[in-house]
Order: structure tokens, then sequence, then C-alpha cells
């Protein structure tokens, strides 16, 4: 199904609630039927080279305790994910060079060689040879959210980053036979809802195995600490517009969605979204993994994350499904524009 320019712009100013998320859930359940692919991840370093104005993790917050988990913790944390039956692990950094590519390799091939698994990468930008040497490990997707494609905005917020750069890391993944990812921060300080409007058609355009968004949430500890939240509502309409768009591809329903509102994710699956990523990082230091306030903050205490899900996925009228999940588009036909 097509959405003109206008129509995705009316949709995003709140014209069709009801109509623009029964619409989303119909071509959910269309691909997906009911199933909601669990992917468990673990976020194994707080460091981070980069300075970005809105994390938490940025170089320059000396506030956050830093963390890094050995190589055997990692691969315990793997072992939790594979003995809970979820089929996807998911290992997310800050921009971290104190682990070695050769290191982060050996890590992979350990966990493909023992176990069934696949395993996404959200490790950041890194050269094409890393990108490489990662998926000749077993490596079977990448996530790297856009986060904005208004340049201006984009640098501002991210200072010492180069957009195109960004870009061409997903060309490269793209060319590596990964599952690609990338997405959006919602309401991204300077942010339009033209901006949206593009983001949403260029994402589109690059036929991604993986979308992901979430609302800006403004840290305390950063300079955007003053900055408006985005707005959740807008964000449910961005993730129904993208399942429209891209029936086929994997949509998390992301944990920022639960940071900006009470049962957030659940709703996020009520409008598109059909993948939900519980925490195994170690509940030790799970909450120094701090991107925006309310992260990897439990909402029940008395239940681990992954009960929680399950519990609110059953509760938000879906199944729960512990199959590895791969999109069902099968190549990408993205390209880097010149
Ligand atoms: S957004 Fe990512 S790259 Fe930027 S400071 Fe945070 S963890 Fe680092």
């Amino acid at each position: 199904m097509n959405l003109s320019d206008r129509e995705i712009r009316e949709y995003l100013k709140g014209k069709d609630d009801a109509k623009l998320f029964a619409e989303a859930d119909r071509i959910r359940r269309d691909i997906f039927g009911k199933d909601v692919f669990l992917r468990g991840i673990l976020e194994f370093s707080n460091y981070c080279k980069q300075n970005c104005l809105y994390c938490g993790l940025r170089r320059d917050n000396h506030e956050i305790l830093r963390y890094r988990l050995s190589n055997s913790e990692i691969m315990k944390c793997a072992e939790e994910i594979v003995n809970s039956g979820i089929s996807t692990i998911v290992f997310q950094t800050g921009e971290d060079p104190y682990y070695s590519d050769n290191e982060i390799a050996n890590i992979i091939s350990a966990i493909k060689t023992k176990y069934n698994i696949a395993v996404t990468l959200s490790l950041g930008e890194r050269k094409r040879e890393t990108y490489k040497l990662w998926r000749d490990a077993g490596a079977d997707r990448y996530l790297i959210r856009m986060e904005s494609f208004n340049l201006k905005n984009y640098s501002n917020a991210r200072p010492g980053t180069i957009w195109q750069n960004r870009r061409k890391c997903l060309e490269y993944l793209d060319e590596l036979g990964y599952e690609i990812g990338s997405g959006i921060m919602v309401g991204l300080p300077g942010d339009t809802l033209e901006d949206i409007v593009t983001a949403i058609k260029e994402l589109t355009s690059m036929h991604l195995h993986m979308i992901g968004a979430g609302p800006f949430i403004a840290h305390p500890q950063t300079p955007f600490s003053n900055k408006k939240n985005g707005s959740f509502d807008m964000t449910l309409r961005v993730y129904a517009i993208m399942r429209i768009l891209n029936p086929l591809a994997n949509i998390p329903s992301t944990s920022a969605m639960e940071s900006a509102h009470l049962r957030g994710r659940m709703k996020g699956l009520q409008v598109g979204a059909n993948v939900i990523m519980p925490s195994f990082t170690p509940k030790r230091i799970r909450e120094l993994y701090n991107i925006y306030p309310g992260k990897n903050v439990q909402d029940d205490i008395d239940k681990d994350d992954l009960q929680a899900a399950l519990d609110m996925i059953v509760k938000a009228g879906y199944k729960v499904s512990f199959a590895r999940g791969d999109s069902p588009l099968k190549s990408s036909k993205f390209k880097v524009q010149s």
C-alpha cells in the first residue's frame, strides 16, 4: 500500500488515528499473524567515545558509572538467552574501542558454533573490514539508526560525526549480506513534521529488514536536558505508517516507548510493531545503560524483563513466538544516494 506525502503528513498530524492504527494492525496480522518475535538484548558496555548531545552515555557525562562485561560474562549472558528459548541475541554498546574487532569476532564465532541462534549487532559506526570480519564470524543482522534525515539537526545532535558516513555503513552492511535495520528518533530537537515525512520516505526507500523508532526523551545529564520530549502519539503514528509502507519489515516496540508512556511498548505492538527486545543485561548494571531516563528501569520489580514481556504480549492480544523471526524481506534493495 502506498501513501502520498499529503496522506503521511495528515496522518502524522492525527487526522484519523483509529483508521491508521487499524490498517497498520491489519497489515501486521496479514504478514506475521499474531506472532511477536523476541530478541534478547545484552548491553555489554556503556562506554562511548562519541558525545551525542541527547545521550546519557556520551563521553562527557561524568555522572554515570561506567561498566564493561568480560568475555566470559558475555558468554554467560548469551547462554541465559539461549536457555530462555529466545532465538536471537542482540549485542548493543556505545562506540567502545576497548574490545578489539577480533575479540568481538571471536565472541560471535563462539556463540554461533555453540548455539543455533541469530546474532544481531548494534555496535555503531565501524569500518567495512570490521563489518566483514563480524559477518564472516557469523553475525546475521546489524542495526544502525540514522536518527534524523535533517543533516543540520543530525550534525548538531551528534557532533564530530558525519551523516553520510553513517548512511554509508548501511550500504556496506547490505553489501555484506546482513539483514539491516535503521530508524529515527521522533522529535529530535530541531526536527519538524516535514523532517519526519522525509525520514519515513527515505527509510521506506531503503527496503530495510528492520525499522526502529522511539521518541526523544530529554536526559538530565546532557546538553539537551531542557529540550521538549518527542511526542509519544506521533511516535505511534510513525510506527503505523512505517508498517503500512513496509509490510515485511520487523518493527520492534522499543524500550523508549515504555519510558515515554505507561504500557507504551504494548501500544506500539497494537499499531504495527511485531518485535519485543527484553533485556538480559545483568540486573546489577542494567540501569547504567542509561541512554535516556527510564531506560532499563524495571516497571514491575516482581518480574524479570522476559516474564514482563511475555505477559504484556499476551495482554496486548498477540502470541509469543520463540522463532528466529528473520525478515520475510529476503534481500534489501538499498542503494546509497550519490
Ligand atoms: S547515541 Fe550512541 S554514539 Fe551517541 S553517545 Fe550515545 S551511545 Fe554513543
